[in-house]
C-alpha cells in the first residue's frame, strides 16, 4: 500500500511522488492565470476601487484606500489575494504596482478638477517593489507619465519588508517624506518589527491588523494588543488606524482607546470612483 511505499522509499533515500490529479490541474492553472495575466496588463484589466478612512474625532472621511482588482472578461471583478502572488512571481508586480500611482493620481486629479473633496489616496506597495533601487523614482515617472502629480498621494506597507531591509527603507521614505508622500505601515501587529527600527523609521502611520479588530470583543488578549499598538503608536508620534471594523462595539472600544482613525465595512466598503462621488461629498456622522 501507499504507506509502506513511502516507508521504503524513505529507507532507500529514494525521492518519492504520489501523483494526484489535482497536483496537475493546479500546475495547468498557474499557467494559464500567468497568461491572462500578461494579456491583462496589456489590455489594461486593473481597476481601483477605493476604501474610505474615517477620523474617529470629526467622523468625516479622512482618506482613501486604492484597492485594486481585476476586471477579467471571463471570471469578473477578482480580488487581489487571488492574483498580487503571481503579479509578484512573475515580475509584472511592477508595471502593475507603477500603475495604480498613476491611476490613483489621475482620478484624484478628475476628482479635484469637478470641485469634490478630494481626501488623500494611500496606495499599497509589495515588497518586490521597495525592494528596488529606483522605486522612488518609478513612483515619481508612473505619475509623471500620466501627467498628474504626487499631491495628495500616500502608501502602505507591510512591517515585515520595512525590517528586512532597514537602512534601505530609511532612505527611500525619506525620500517620498521629502515629496510630500507619508508612509502608513499595514498589518501591523502580524509581523516582527523591532521597537528600535521603528522608532527610527520616517513613518507617520501605524495600520493595526484586522485580525485583532475581529477578535477584539470577544478576546481580552486581542483587546489588550489593540490598545498596546495604538499607545506605542501615540508614543511615537504616529497616527493609528484600525482595518476592518465591522460593528459598533468594535468602533466604541476603539474610540474609548483613542484610536485615531477607522476603516471598514461598518463604514464603508471599497467602492469603485463612480459610486464614490455621493460618499464623498456625506457630512460626516
Ligand atoms: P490590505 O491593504 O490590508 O487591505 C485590507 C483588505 O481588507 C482589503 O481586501 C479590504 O477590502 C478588506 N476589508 C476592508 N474592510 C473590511 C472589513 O470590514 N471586513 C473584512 N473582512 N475585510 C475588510 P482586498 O481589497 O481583497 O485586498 C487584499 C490585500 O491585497 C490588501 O490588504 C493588500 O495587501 C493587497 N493589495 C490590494 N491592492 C493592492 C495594490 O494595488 N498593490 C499591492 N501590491 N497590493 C495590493
Ligand atoms: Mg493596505
Ligand atoms: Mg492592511
Ligand atoms: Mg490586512
Amino acid at each position: 500500500n501507499a504507506e509502506s511505499a513511502l516507508k521504503k522509499a524513505k529507507l532507500s533515500g529514494e525521492r518519492y511522488l504520489f501523483y494526484q490529479p489535482s497536483m496537475n490541474e493546479k500546475v495547468a492553472d498557474t499557467f494559464l492565470l500567468d497568461n491572462k495575466l500578461r494579456r491583462a496588463v496589456d489590455r489594461g484589466e486593473f481597476v481601483l476601487h477605493y476604501q474610505p478612512k474615517r477620523d474617529m474625532t470629526t467622523g468625516q472621511v479622512c482618506g482613501l484606500e486604492a484597492l485594486i482588482r481585476w476586471n477579467s472578461p471571463e471570471d469578473g471583478l477578482v480580488a487581489p489575494g487571488k492574483f498580487i502572488p503571481m503579479l509578484e512571481e512573475t515580475g509584472l508586480i511592477l508595471e502593475v504596482g507603477a500603475w495604480a500611482f498613476g491611476q490613483a493620481a489621475l482620478e484624484r486629479q478628475r476628482w479635484q478638477a469637478t470641485g469634490m473633496p478630494t481626501p488623500r489616496i494611500a496606495v499599497n506597495v509589495s515588497a518586490i517593489q521597495i525592494r528596488r533601487a529606483d522605486f522612488v523614482q518609478s513612483v515619481v515617472n508612473a505619475v509623471q507619465a500620466v501627467g498628474a502629480s504626487l499631491e495628495g498621494i500616500d502608501l502602505e506597507v507591510t512591517e515585515s519588508l520595512l525590517m528586512e531591509d532597514v537602512s534601505g527603507s530609511i532612505e527611500k521614505l525619506e525620500d517620498l517624506r521629502n515629496l510630500g508622500v507619508n508612509v502608513a505601515i499595514d498589518d501591523f501587529g502580524t509581523g516582527y518589527s523591532s521597537l528600535y527600527y521603528l522608532a527610527r523609521l520616517p513613518v507617520q502611520f501605524l495600520k493595526i491588523d484586522g485580525s485583532f479588530i475581529y477578535t477584539m470583543t470577544a478576546s481580552g488578549h486581542s483587546k489588550m494588543i489593540v490598545s498596546t499598538i495604538i499607545s506605542l503608536a501615540h508614543a511615537l508620534g504616529m497616527r493609528v488606524i484600525a482595518e476592518g471594523v465591522e460593528t459598533r462595539e468594535q468602533q466604541q472600544l476603539l474610540e474609548a482607546m483613542h484610536c485615531d482613525e477607522m476603516q471598514g465595512y461598518l463604514f464603508s466598503r471599497p467602492l469603485p470612483a463612480e459610486q464614490l462621488a455621493p460618499f464623498l461629498l456625506q457630512p460626516g456622522g
